[in-house]
């Protein structure tokens, strides 16, 4: 069994939300005071978070991100990463985090099956970067990102290109590839901040980065990527590492889409657009078998919508929600 839907696209990857609390207040993603964060009992348990990835990956699903909210945040993080890391049916688990609370746990990661981490870092600059996140952390992330750039794990930097703040630094970040086997990623800046579309100076989009980035390095070669990656692949020539740019908000790469999200309070998420489909942690609270979820699961995936505008277009109200309550 696989699941798969009608428009013949396999579904092998799984973006979980381990909780929808953050330290940081990153103004792209909430509001200065937070989210009205959900009731302890309201969170998916790791045993039910355990349960829903073996169940996903015994329908073909190999892939896991773990994110948030922060996911060092939660309290046992690590166990339950060490957990995950004996389902043998996931070639690859990933994290997703920004790096304030880890810098402990590098060797650790190291050791589990941790495949790759993608750390936010939206400016290399300390004040900047406190004003974009609201906390002043920038040194300890700073740390952070030099212990995973000299350890084993592959390491890929999410810059969420935001206009009038951080734009500045594109080019800084391309530099930052030139002596470091990293992957930078220009994310480019969705309304799931908490109050929706922000009004901007100028719109970012996947080619107006690309167009900066070619003004100063007309020579960008793009690379070949898997045909489900999110992000559009360049290295500027004899650059150890490269950079990508990721079309989260112009949505050009939902015909190869291979994901789904279960967020922090166990809403199934078809695509980042939804407004949630159905709550996996009802049903399993209500006892359902891993037959009835395996069920559900391949009924809702084969109804997974074309495109993420068919998706928003589909929910009734406009997107707003943090993305750190759906996971980014
Ligand atoms: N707290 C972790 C972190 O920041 O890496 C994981 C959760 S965060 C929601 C996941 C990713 O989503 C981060 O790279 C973050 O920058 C990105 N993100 C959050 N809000 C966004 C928005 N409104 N537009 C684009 N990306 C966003
Ligand atoms: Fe927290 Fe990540 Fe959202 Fe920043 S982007 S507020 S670090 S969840």
């Amino acid at each position: 069994m696989q699941l798969t839907d009608k428009f013949g696209r396999k579904i092998s990857y799984l973006r979980l939300a381990v909780t929808d609390r953050c330290n940081l207040r990153c103004q792209y993603c909430m509001p200065a005071h937070g989210i009205d964060i959900v009731q302890r009992k309201e969170l998916l348990t790791y045993k039910e978070m355990y349960r829903i990835t073996r169940v996903l990956s015994e329908l073909g699903v190999n892939k896991v991100r773990l994110t948030g909210g922060e996911p060092f945040v939660r309290k046992d993080f690590m166990n339950f990463l060490k957990s995950l890391s004996f389902n043998n049916k996931l070639d690859q688990i990933n994290i997703t985090t920004n790096g304030a609370l880890i810098s402990k746990h590098i060797n650790e990661l190291e050791e589990l099956k941790i495949n790759a981490i993608n750390l936010s870092i939206d400016s290399l600059q300390k004040e900047k970067f406190a004003k974009i996140t609201r906390r002043d952390v920038f040194l300890e992330v700073y740390k952070t990102f030099e212990l995973l750039e000299q350890s084993n794990l592959n390491l890929k930097l999410n810059v969420v290109v935001q206009s009038g703040f951080n734009t500045d630094e594109i080019l800084d970040f391309v530099e930052l590839s030139k002596n470091k086997d990293i992957s930078v990623r220009f994310i480019e800046e969705m309304p799931f901040n908490g109050k929706g579309q922000r009004v901007m100076e100028d719109e970012w989009n996947f080619n107006k980065i690309l167009n900066h980035i070619k003004n100063k390095y007309p020579e960008v070669e793009q690379l070949s990527s898997s045909k489900s990656s999110t992000s559009v692949n360049y290295r500027v020539p004899n650059y150890k590492g490269n950079f990508g740019i990721i079309p989260a908000f112009t949505r050009t790469i939902c015909n190869d889409c291979n994901r789904i999200r279960i967020t922090a309070t166990g809403m199934f998420k078809n695509c980042l657009f939804d407004g949630g489909v159905f709550n996996v942690r009802d049903f399993i609270r209500n006892g359902a078998s891993d037959n009835e979820l395996k069920e559900l699961f391949i009924k809702t995936v084969h109804h997974k919508p074309e495109n993420g505008f068919i998706a928003e277009a589909s929910r009734g109200n406009n997107v707003s929600e943090s993305m750190s309550t759906i996971g980014g």
